[in-house]
This record gives structure tokens, sequence and C-alpha cells, in this order.
């Protein structure tokens, strides 16, 4: 057996999924395997890259002791509720363990019609898959949780979006596939022993240390919420905008899943909002711990009857759990500025400073990067020039040398990266793949892979977007 599949959501009731194969893709074709984590998940390279892997990755065959499924969730998406979503377009192929002892899905994204499609093809075009190819790499290399991507094959299928495109499929793996949503679909259903079978799936399979400890669910909740604050504190860090959080787009385990219409901002403005189908801004940058912290709610909901016999001790349990999520992501938020300006914890000066930038337009990964380099001796002007107003960039710049201090520099460099996926870039890499060329797209995904690390022949991936490459809109792609 190629691949030691060990399938344990396949073991869970019936009603959690649909069995079902994924379309056969009649001309598979590799477009990149991720090596790299291939070993780090204790799969076999040669085998992945043979003729016989990539039928797998692709869809084209199904591997000795993969069980495919699509998985029902549910989720409220844009605030509003759907009671039924599920996997309209994915296939979980089956579990592996790492030799790090950690269980991962291994999933087929792309792959074909399954119960959960209602109007939609099943399909994913080229242009989505490496998308989330190169994003969720980035991610995964600057230390944020997420899904991967394991690889971005080829069906040999056009489909059919605004244009007719190659039909691509993205091999996403996960420490599960267990969503806000997924508790959401058991619980609308009145269906009480699907929800405690669920919260005791994801104790066994991410918290077992809890499994015969008293109040567990509670601490199962808490978990999941502290997760989430550390998690989105990582992305404002980053300048992150997820853009679909969705509960059935929150993942139980803490990754960030779901790379839709997700962006980087580029000047800093905290209203900073890509998608396209976002026209409210529900989840425009600075609202992404309001969302995140109102998603958990929806999550604290399901976990009701789980957390006390008594109702009203029940909702006291849950309001205190997410009560903490504010707690924990302000923590996590302060001593990453503290981390990213080289300062001691000043709230007050980061609050200032964002006033600053968006009023003068400044880049806000340039913002950081240049600090960091300016604490290792680098030039004023790195980030005096950034400003359109150059006395309120000295001035903030004073006010900035005031706090820093000097033992911090080597910190920053570790929270500061000098690359991030900006939209132009991605978009140009996109845009060349359609063509057949993968050339910038595996430029770009080499930059990438080591966001923090300066290299003088990759610079100009430094640069923000010149006024007529600015991307202003991003797409669900689906
Ligand atoms: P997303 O916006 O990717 O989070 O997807 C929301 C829901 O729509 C999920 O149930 C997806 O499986 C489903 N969906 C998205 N795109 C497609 C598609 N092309 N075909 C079928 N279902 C889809
Ligand atoms: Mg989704």
């Amino acid at each position: 057996m190629p691949i030691a599949f060990d399938n344990s959501y396949a073991r869970l009731p019936g009603r959690f999924y649909a069995k079902l194969n994924p379309d056969p893709a009649p001309r598979p074709g590799l477009i990149r395997l991720n090596h790299a984590l291939a070993l780090k998940i204790g799969l076999d390279v040669d085998w992945l890259a043979s003729a016989d892997g990539i039928a797998m990755l692709s869809g084209a065959a199904v591997a000795e002791g993969s069980e495919p499924l699509a998985m029902a969730y549910a989720g409220h998406q844009f605030g509003g509720w759907s009671h039924q979503l599920g996997d309209g377009r994915a296939h979980l192929l089956g579990e592996v363990m790492g030799p790090d002892g950690i269980r991962r899905d291994i999933q087929l994204k792309g792959s074909g019609r399954t119960p959960f499609s209602r109007m939609g093809d099943g399909k994913s075009a080229l242009g989505p898959v490496l998308r989330e190819y190169l994003i969720s790499e980035f991610m995964a290399a600057a230390g944020v949780p997420t899904t991967r991507a394991l690889a971005a094959t080829l069906t040999g299928v056009r489909v059919q979006r605004e244009t007719s495109q190659p039909g691509a499929v993205l091999v996403r793996v996960a420490e599960s596939h267990v969503r806000v949503g997924t508790f959401q679909y058991f619980h609308a259903r009145e269906d009480a022993d699907g929800v405690r079978t669920l919260a005791d799936y994801v104790i066994d399979r991410h918290d077992p240390d809890i499994r015969q400890v008293e109040g567990r669910y509670r601490i199962l909740l808490d978990t999941i919420v502290e997760r989430q604050a550390q998690l989105v504190a990582q992305w404002m860090g980053l300048g992150f905008i997820h853009g679909v959080m969705n509960t059935d787009n929150m993942q139980i385990a803490g990754e960030t899943i779901d790379y839709g219409p997700c962006a980087f901002m580029d000047a800093f403005h905290p209203g900073a909002v890509f998608s396209s189908i976002d026209h409210g801004g529900r989840y425009a940058w600075s609202n992404q711990p309001g969302i995140a912290a109102w998603n958990l709610s929806r999550l604290a909901e399901t976990f009701l009857p789980l957390l006390h016999e008594d109702a009203d001790k029940a909702v006291k349990i849950a309001r205190d759990s997410v009560g903490r999520f504010s707690h924990v992501f302000n923590a996590a938020l302060n001593d990453l500025y503290r981390r990213k300006f080289g300062i001691a914890e000043d709230p007050q000066f980061v609050q200032a400073t964002f006033r600053a930038m968006t009023d003068c337009g400044v880049d806000y990964t340039l913002l950081f990067s240049g600090l960091t380099r300016i604490a290792l001796g680098g030039d004023d002007a790195l980030v005096v020039d950034l400003f359109h107003d150059a006395d309120r960039g000295k001035n903030w710049l004073a006010a900035w040398r005031e706090k820093h201090d000097r033992e911090k520099a080597h910190t920053m460099i570790t929270v500061n990266p000098i690359f991030i996926p900006r939209n132009h870039r991605v978009d140009h890499a996109l845009k060349s793949a359609n063509d057949g060329n993968y050339k910038a797209f595996e430029e770009l995904l080499e930059v990438l892979a080591n966001p923090y690390d300066a290299r003088e022949q990759f610079e100009k991936y430094e640069a923000p977007p010149k006024p007529e490459e600015i991307v202003h809109q991003t797409f669900c792609g689906t």
C-alpha cells in the first residue's frame, strides 16, 4: 500500500458524510508537488510523483486504502443561515499519521460534484487552485497555522467561469476539516448525539489528553476559542484579510482555511476589504476579531447541552468561554505589535501609528520591514519615504525611536516579513499560468517560501504595486 491511510472520519456514523469517488480526470497532469510537505507528513515522494501517484492526486484513480467522502456541514454565510452546505467540490481521500504523530487529512478540492454541490459544478479552475497553493504555503512559511498544499494537478477537463479555464485540483492537507459549521449541521437538526459524537471525535483527534477529564467539553470550547484568538492576531499582524469568514470556513483545529477571495493589504487601511461579494465590508481587516468572536458564539450555542444539564448554567459557561476571546486576542495582538515595532507594549502608540499610516498611505509590510532595517543600521529614508507627507514621516520615526529598544532588533526580523503575496504579483502569476506559463508561479512560490530572508535577486517582489498594477477586487473563483 503506497499510502498508509487510516480513515477515522469514515468510521463515524453515515450521516456525517456521503461516501463517493472523485470524478475521474481524463488527462491528469502534475503542476507542482510539495516535496517538503510530503516528507514532513511521511508520504513517499517518488510514488506521489509516479503515474499512479498523479492519478490519485488528480482524482483519476482511488488509491488503495483511500475511502473518499464529502463531509456534511452547514453554516452562516455573511451572517445568513444555510441549513446545508457540505463539501460540494471536495473529496476527503483519507487520513495519514505523520512521523510527528499528527494525523492529517488529505483532501482533493475541485474533484467533482457531490450530494452537497447544489447548483455548483464541483470543479475548480486553475487560478484559484494556484492562489490557494501560493498563499497557504506562504502562511506556513510565515509561521501561521494553516491548511497546506500537497500538490496542484490538472484534470484535463476545462471549466466554465467567466471564460473557459483549465480544470485543476488542489490537494489540501489539514489537521482536520471539522469546521464550526460541522457542529452547526447537527445542532440545527436537533441531533444531540451527532454534536456529542463530533465533540468526542475532535477531543480524540486534537486534545486526547482531556478525554477522561470532567468538564472536558468546556475545556474543548476554551481551547478552540484560544486557538482562533491566536490565529486572528497573526492574520492582523500580516495585514491578511481572509475575506470569507463564514462559520463553515472556520476550522476547529485553528488552521487558516479557505483561501477564496483573501488578500493582503498594501497601503494600510483598517477598513481594507477586497472580496467582490463583501459589499458591506463585513469581513474587513479590522472587523476580523469581532467576526471570529461572533462565529465562536455560534459554535458555543451548539455546545450548550454538553456544558451543563442546567440550561442557565450552560449559557453562563458558554458566555465566559467565548468572552475569553477578546482577552486572549488583545494580549496576543499587543504582544505581536510589541515585537513588530521593537518597543515595550504600547497600544496607544500602535493606534496613533495606524492613524498616521492611514492618512499618509503607508505600505503596511514595508513599514515594518523598513523599521527592522533601520533598527539594524539602515537609512531613515526606508520609512520616511513611505509617508506621503515627509514631515509626518520624520516626526513619526522620531517618536518611534524614543520608544525603540535596540536589544529588540533581532526579534523584529522574525515577525516582520520582507515578502508577502502581494495581490498584483499573485494576479500576474495566475494569469501567466492560465496561458500555460508557470514560471512566475514557481518564482513567487520560491520567494514566499522564505518570507523573512532578503534576497537581492528578488528585490522587486518587495515593492508595492504601481498605481496601474493595484488589484482592487478579489473573487471566490467558484
Ligand atoms: P466556499 O465559498 O468555498 O467556502 O464554499 C461554500 C460552499 O459552496 C461549500 O459548500 C462549497 O462546497 C460550495 N461550492 C463552492 N464552489 C463550488 C462549486 N464550484 N461546485 C459545487 N459546490 C461549490
Ligand atoms: Mg469553504
